[in-house]
């Protein structure tokens, strides 16, 4: 089952990697690869004179970061520190600055994002795949650990965790990662496409003068339900589709709301955001999914960050911010859904 909703999600994150608009580029400046990595399927393709180069540094850099960053390698950065028992570690360069960025978003979201929620994901097992329903005492036992004010950063990439509190970056590393990745690419000089299971980061800008076309998942389908043109920045997309098991006839997904250690429920079924920092973008998706539509403008007032959105309701609106006009299309199958700028 697993396997099958990666292979649609692979399908669709294609989508995205369409050369739209009829490509100028000779076949012999363009390179293509699809890996499996961090949990999911990631395509890359690289555009320019360099782009065999790019295609192996992308992977080298998506490989290396994947490991400084998993919880299920022993051998991670973060599984150090998972088992730090309150003791100081010294952690890669990447893994200070990533832990960085996800403290300020905890802040700026109010905790909505919490990379200390692992100990809660791993209850109901969507670290393992070996889902469970946690009953209220046990996730009131977790819940005790979680709190973004439990790391420490110190000097000379030192992080300390206090005792009991684990980490998991599965709701910021894919964005981290394809900014890296992106920067790699762009030293070797070419513009490209990463998807990381459906969340896309254009590189630098398309040849021939127009934009990039990324599309954005309809849940449990296989089509985009809209377009966005855009330059090189980062789409990324959180929903309750894209991890999640059924019990007893109740779906529970990965997106926990950190307050009670439950599966979000808010007005929305998915919370797409894009931005140039492909880190704040993820972070931010999994705290707007989680405080829904309302809670997106709270976020917007409150925060520097330079950020759009497009947000997919229950009751079926797109509700999209007004820095996107003129650059997303409703795709045919689904022009009958309400597009509102907000
Ligand atoms: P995303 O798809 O970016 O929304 O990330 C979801 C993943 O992040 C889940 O599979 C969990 O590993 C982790 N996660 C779940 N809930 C949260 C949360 N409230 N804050 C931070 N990480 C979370
Ligand atoms: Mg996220």
């Amino acid at each position: 089952m697993k396997r099958h909703m990666r292979a649609l999600i692979l399908l669709i994150s294609a989508i995205g990697l369409l050369c739209a608009g009829g490509c100028t580029v000779p076949s012999d400046s363009v390179a293509s690869a699809e890996i499996y990595a961090l949990d999911t399927y990631i395509e890359l393709t690289a555009y320019g004179e360099n782009c065999n180069e790019a295609i192996d540094g992308a992977k080298a850099e998506i490989r290396r970061l994947d490991r400084l960053f998993s919880v299920t390698n022993e051998h991670s950065d973060i599984s150090k520190l998972n088992s730090s028992e309150g003791e100081a570690v010294k952690v890669s360069a990447d893994t200070y600055e990533v832990l960085k960025k996800a403290i300020y978003s905890a802040q700026l979201t109010d905790g909505n994002f919490d990379p200390t929620i692992y100990p809660i994901v791993r209850l109901w097992g969507f670290t393992t795949d070996e889902y469970r329903v946690p009953d209220t005492s046990e996730l009131n036992v977790m819940l005790e650990a979680v709190d973004y004010k439990n790391i420490s950063l110190g000097d000379d990439c030192t992080v300390t965790l206090k005792a009991g509190t684990e980490i998991d970056l599965g709701a910021i590393a894919k964005g981290y990662i394809a900014d890296r990745t992106a920067t790699v690419m762009t030293e070797a000089g070419c513009s490209g496409m990463i998807s990381l299971g459906g969340n896309v980061r254009a590189v630098g800008e398309k040849s021939g003068g127009d934009r990039w076309k990324i599309g954005i998942r309809y849940p449990d389908s296989n089509d985009s339900f809209i377009i966005l043109s855009t330059d090189g920045v980062s789409v990324i997309t959180s929903g309750a589709y894209q991890r999640n098991f059924t019990e007893n006839g109740i779906t529970y997904h990965h997106i926990i709301n950190p307050e009670n250690g439950l599966p979000a429920e808010s007005d929305l079924v998915s919370a797409t955001v894009i931005g140039t920092d492909g880190a704040i973008c993820d972070a931010f998706s999994t705290a707007i999914f989680i405080g829904g539509s309302e809670y997106v403008q709270q976020l917007y007032s409150k925060s520097d960050e330079e950020f759009q959105f497009v947000l997919l309701t229950k009751d079926n609106k797109v509700l999209a911010s007004k820095g996107l006009e003129g650059q997303l299309e409703l795709t045919d199958k689904y022009n009958d859904l309400v597009l509102v700028f907000i």
